[in-house]
């Protein structure tokens, strides 16, 4: 889209502070069922899961930890085996040599520095090895202690469109989004914007003819006829 039909876009829509509302009422009854779908027990699980999301799909980390976590109980148990066999039981979700060797220096340091438990706060999970702020803010959510806006390629992708950001960075997206949404909201607009990303608006072929946004989202490509 050229830049002035960006700018008329906008303006067509509406300023972004009014928008925030609707948009995130629109999409929690259009994905009632929207939420985490890596499968985990323990606060344990759920960051092993998160850690291996990166770069595949949540249906193969569930396949992958439906084995893994009936070995792999305790940090301690991380640490017990050789790389090479950590590697293996977790091959299936690719990157899988880098994936080992995070989780080896996320358990180590979680056994060292904080009497083995996974820490809640987002500047302790983020010193972890191989712990990002995404990967801390989906395991700091999910524990119920939202303290950020998780940024994926969906959500990027999804607040690029709808206007929402100017950015291309994770990190100043998420700045943005701090300061347009209710705090009370942070938790549920990722997984809102997910999965209207893989149901509706597509990073190759947006269905914006069948979208509950498509009045009030700039990148629209269904025209009003007033
Ligand atoms: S109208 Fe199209 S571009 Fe906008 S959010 Fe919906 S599917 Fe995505």
């Amino acid at each position: 889209m050229a830049p002035s039909y960006v700018h008329e876009a906008r303006r067509r829509v509406g300023r972004r502070a009014a928008r925030i509302g609707p948009i995130l009422e629109r999409l929690a009854s259009a994905h009632p069922d929207a939420g985490i779908a890596l499968r985990f027990r323990t606060d344990l699980e759920l960051l092993v899961a998160t850690m291996l999301s990166a770069q595949t799909t949540d249906v193969t980390v569930n396949r992958v930890t439906g084995s893994l976590f009936r070995a792999y109980r305790r940090p301690e148990d991380y640490l017990a085996v050789p790389l090479e066999r950590l590697e293996e039981d977790i091959r299936a979700t690719g990157t899988y040599r880098q994936k080992a060797r995070n989780l080896k220096g996320a358990m180590r340091a979680i056994v060292e520095d904080f009497g083995g438990e996974v820490p809640l706060e987002l500047e302790e999970l983020t010193r972890l090895p191989g712990v990002g702020r995404k990967t801390a803010n989906v395991v700091a959510a999910e524990r119920g202690a939202v303290q950020g806006i998780v940024v994926d390629t969906h959500v990027r992708r999804l607040s690029q469109r709808l206007g929402l950001t100017r950015h291309d960075d994770p990190g100043r997206i998420e700045l943005d989004l701090q300061r347009l949404v209710p705090r009370e909201d942070w938790g549920r607009l990722p997984h809102l914007f997910i999965w209207h990303g893989r149901r509706v608006c597509r990073a190759r072929a947006p269905a914006c003819a069948e979208c509950v946004l498509a009045d009030i989202c700039p990148a629209s490509r269904v025209r009003s006829v007033s």
